[in-house]
């Protein structure tokens, strides 16, 4: 898939509107259209990477900043203190729909593990 038929791409570009919570140069946050917890925001790098099975040493700078940024949002949507989870699914078996690298942060409810 180009990037420019890719949704995430296009959210990133602003090109289809999004429910922003953050952003910067290399990552943009959003509020997931269909959530499944009081928070759900969805963390992805501008950068079109397909899924964390595509992901390599290269992307270290990448990552730590999507993490930091995963703290930050978990603070300011109120939910770091008592707990969120941040989680990728990578591939058919996992779930995955949108072929572009993307954390889920929810929080705000209790979350059962193992997930299914
Ligand atoms: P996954 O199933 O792990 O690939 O996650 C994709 C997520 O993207 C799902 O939770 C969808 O609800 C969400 N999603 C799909 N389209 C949009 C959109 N236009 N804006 C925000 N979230 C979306």
């Amino acid at each position: 898939m180009s990037t420019t038929d890719c949704l995430f791409c296009r959210i990133a570009g602003g090109e289809i509107p999004a429910d922003i919570v953050e952003q910067d140069e290399l990552v943009v946050c959003f509020r997931d259209v269909s959530p499944k917890a009081p928070t759900h925001v969805l963390l992805i790098p501008r950068e079109h990477i397909r899924s964390a099975a595509e992901l390599h040493a290269e992307n270290a700078e990448l990552l730590g900043r999507l993490f930091d940024m995963a703290a930050r949002v978990a603070r300011t949507e109120g939910v770091a203190e008592r707990g969120f989870r941040l989680v990728t699914n990578a591939g058919p078996a996992a779930g995955q729909s949108v072929d572009h690298l993307h954390f889920h942060l929810l929080g705000g409810r209790s979350l059962g593990w193992p997930p299914g």
